[in-house]
């Protein structure tokens, strides 16, 4: 259906988004779909059948994005128009950054293919592990074999600011700036990896370590950035790099009367870290000179991300298609819309 010429290779910055179908709890509590993707890269949200006053979400009903993917949309289709033009990118000595974003539950981890708990090791492959695979594919062509390009990856995780190594049994790390503004994560472990299984073993270690040894564990989960990495060194210099990102969820509808002061801390982080990465996003797209990347810990460390000529951006919003979740989904619908 959609030709691969009018992909994002033509432009920096590709938004995009992603409604998952409805699951067995919303379908056992009556919960009603209210999203639908006619195609174009629009969405819509609607009125149910069943009398439901939505008027309140409805003075901006269509959305507008590069691409949307409906419900029955594969992992792997997604893939293909998202992040797989990407790749190119850091072959071309560029940065390339893809975003999964949307509230918890929408299917940020289910897409990008980390979903390693550690007990069931079932995962769907993702564009974690698709990404790596086409890395190594073209490693192997001959007009990158004589670049003598060694590829390494790094998972990390930035939860309330602080940074913690997923390939480190979650080592705490300190974030410096030089005086020429390169930042660096001190300490961060960087792994050579020599096909995708390595790569895929990383993503099954660090998800584990993602989730384990906290008491609520995927509550925590969510509430952090995972950062995985995927760096090409030529002569031990950075030539190119690949940054996934599972973002926290941006959940509306935190009470603050109940909730306890880690939460209200967490989300206020949280909200602090996504406006930081909208700015950024959007200078990007603008060539702007200024790019306030020191608003937060997250678009600190991904500032390599923003800069120079050769930056590629793709950010998936993800939606959950039931009406109780109507205020998370329009808050992401707001985030991510072309022409917001
Ligand atoms: P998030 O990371 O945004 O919190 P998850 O990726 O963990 O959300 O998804 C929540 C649940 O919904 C998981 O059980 C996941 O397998 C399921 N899910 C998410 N997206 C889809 C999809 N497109 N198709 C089928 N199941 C999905
Ligand atoms: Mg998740």
């Amino acid at each position: 259906p959609l030709s691969l010429s009018d992909t994002v290779e033509a432009h920096r910055i590709c938004v995009c988004v992603r409604k998952r179908p409805l699951n067995n709890k919303e379908v056992t509590k009556n919960d009603i779909d209210v999203v639908s993707i006619p195609g174009n890269g629009t969405l819509l949200l609607h009125e149910p059948k069943q009398k439901v006053d939505l008027t309140k979400y409805l003075d901006n009903q269509v959305f507008h994005f590069d691409y949307s993917f409906d419900e029955s949309s594969t992992n792997d289709l997604v893939y293909r128009f998202t992040a797989k033009p990407l790749v190119q990118t850091i072959f071309d000595g560029g940065m390339a950054t893809c975003f999964a974003y949307g509230q918890t539950g929408s299917g940020k981890t289910h897409t990008m293919g980390g979903d390693f708990s550690g007990k069931s090791q079932n995962s769907a492959k993702g564009i974690y592990a698709m990404a790596a695979q086409d890395v190594f594919a073209l490693l192997k062509q001959r007009r990158y074999s004589s670049l003598d390009l060694c590829p390494y990856v790094t998972f990390f995780e930035i939860y309330n600011s602080k940074v913690f190594d997923l390939l480190n049994k979650k080592a705490k790390l300190r974030v410096l700036e030089d005086e020429k503004q390169q930042v660096q994560v001190v300490g961060l472990q960087e792994m050579y990896v020599s096909c995708a299984e390595d790569v895929i073993k990383m993503i099954e270690m660090g998800s584990a370590c993602r989730t384990s040894g906290q008491t609520s564990a995927n509550a925590n989960s969510s509430r952090s950035h995972a950062i995985l990495q995927v760096i090409l060194r030529r002569r031990n210099q950075v030539h190119g790099k690949f940054s996934l990102v599972d973002l926290a969820g941006n959940e509306r509808g935190i009470d603050v009367r109940s909730s306890d002061r880690q939460t209200l801390v967490e989300t206020a982080e949280i909200n602090r870290s996504l406006l930081a990465l909208k700015e950024c996003i959007r200078s990007l797209g603008m060539d702007s000179h200024h790019i306030p990347f020191r608003m937060s810990k997250l678009t600190q460390v991904l500032r390599d991300s923003f800069i120079g000529e050769n930056s590629r951006t793709c950010m998936i919003a993800m939606v959950s298609p039931g009406m109780s979740s109507c205020d998370s989904t329009v808050n992401t619908l707001r985030y991510a819309d072309r022409y917001s």
